[in-house]
């Protein structure tokens, strides 16, 4: 019998698989895409503090952030940048089969191409089924399917709360540009749209929302192209959920459910892998103490879900409120809000304190709202 049994081989499935081998568990993955780390939905960008707390991204960045350009509906900018790399880009599908690779050297055992269709929670063990007819019994499982997985539910531990749904291409372009992004409810209604180059000549343009994304997106690159910023406006769109609240309970007797899955996300950017290796590492700290006392309790297990909560939950709260706030201003009220942040240098106070940080938004949001205050 295998130790855990691990659900997707994303980010956080994997590294959880790399450290728990690498104590000397016996770890199996599985996963229903034959190649790992594709298909890509990501854009890859990842803060600098990401890159700092996990050593593991050796040969898959692809770039360097250190200014990025916002733009109003009326096409007011602002430009942020900051001397220091803000964020890298991370090519996704070599950062995904990198990890996976790490993890098989250390011993974990990986079934590209087998989707787990069932999971039974037993008194002893938990079993998975497979899409062919297949089980596999562990001590502990790890859900890390990502967004829209029906495995929490089917473990009784319900939906995540809100969604928006991704949309990108990847593009040709002249030259090089810096990366924008775009606040407004045309273009990318309730959310925001990017335009980040990548490598030499490509870039990813997408965007969030909760209508009609294709559409919008269709829409954006037909602009671009029309402005001659990229060579097509002809591309293959690929689409994902974002989960925008996280699953109330995270944790069963013997499972745990993390990344994408679990609702791990920035509210206010949709981005999730840093928070998803750092829930990740909480769950591996829980799940070696589970193993090494062969304790399954749900007590024991719901050590987790505190640590995590401790560490984002703050984080997801105030960014989800941040969220709903902006949804509801209207285009004129989100011009108005880059005229008061130029004007007033509210972005420049912004850039030189420590308060506004790639991953940490909260305490830069309440410092927002007390600049643009009566
Ligand atoms: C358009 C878009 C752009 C994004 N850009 C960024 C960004 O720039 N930066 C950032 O930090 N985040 C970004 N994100 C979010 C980021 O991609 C996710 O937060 C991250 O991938 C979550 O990692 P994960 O390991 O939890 O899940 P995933 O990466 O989704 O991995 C889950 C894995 O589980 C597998 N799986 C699912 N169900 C099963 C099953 N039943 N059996 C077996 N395998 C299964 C899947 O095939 C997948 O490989 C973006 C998302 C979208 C949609």
């Amino acid at each position: 019998m295998y130790d855990t049994i691990i659900v997707g081989a994303g980010p956080t499935g994997s590294y959880i698989a790399h450290r728990l081998a690498s104590l000397g568990h016996k770890v199996v993955v599985f996963e229903e895409h034959e190649r790992i780390g594709e298909p890509v939905q990501c854009t890859g960008i990842v803060g600098a503090e990401c890159l700092e707390h996990f050593p593991l991204f050796d040969g898959t960045v692809l770039g360097e952030v250190s200014s990025a350009r916002l733009f109003s509906p009326s096409r007011k900018e602002i430009r942020l940048w900051r001397e220091s790399v803000q964020a890298y880009i991370v090519d996704r599908a070599a950062f995904d089969r990198s990890l996976a690779e790490k993890a098989q050297e250390q011993g974990a055992h990986y079934l590209p191409g087998s989707r787990v269709k069932d999971i039974a929670l037993l008194n002893d063990r938990v079993m998975v089924e497979t899409d062919g007819q297949e089980t596999c019994e562990a001590k502990t499982a790890v859900i890390a399917s990502g967004f829209d997985s029906r495995i929490p539910q089917k473990l009784g531990l319900g939906r995540v709360g809100d969604l928006v749904i991704g949309a990108q291409a990847e593009v040709s372009i002249d030259g090089h540009s810096e990366l924008e992004v775009y606040f407004d409810h045309g273009v990318a209604p309730g959310f925001f749209a990017w335009f980040v180059p990548t490598v030499p000549k490509r870039a990813l343009v997408g965007l969030f929302s909760r209508r009609k994304p294709g559409r919008h997106l269709r829409m954006l690159l037909a602009t671009l192209f029309q402005q001659g910023r990229i060579a097509s406006p002809e591309a293959k769109i690929t689409y994902r959920g974002i989960p925008l609240k996280p699953l109330p309970k995270t944790y069963r007797e013997r499972v745990i459910v993390v990344g994408d899955a679990a609702g791990q996300v920035k509210p206010t950017t949709g981005g999730g892998v840093y928070y998803g290796l750092l829930c990740a590492e909480m769950a591996t700290d829980t799940l070696q103490q589970a193993l090494a006392t062969d304790t399954f309790s749900e007590k024991l297990f719901s050590g987790y879900q505190e640590a995590w909560q401790e560490k984002i939950g703050w984080e997801l709260r105030i960014g989800y409120f941040a969220r709903c706030l902006y949804e509801r201003l209207t285009d004129r009220q989100i011009d108005y809000l880059f005229h008061l942040t130029a004007s007033k240098g509210i972005h420049e106070s912004l850039l030189q304190s420590p308060d506004l940080s790639f991953d940490w938004h909260g305490k830069a949001i309440l410092k927002g709202l007390k600049y643009l205050g009566p």
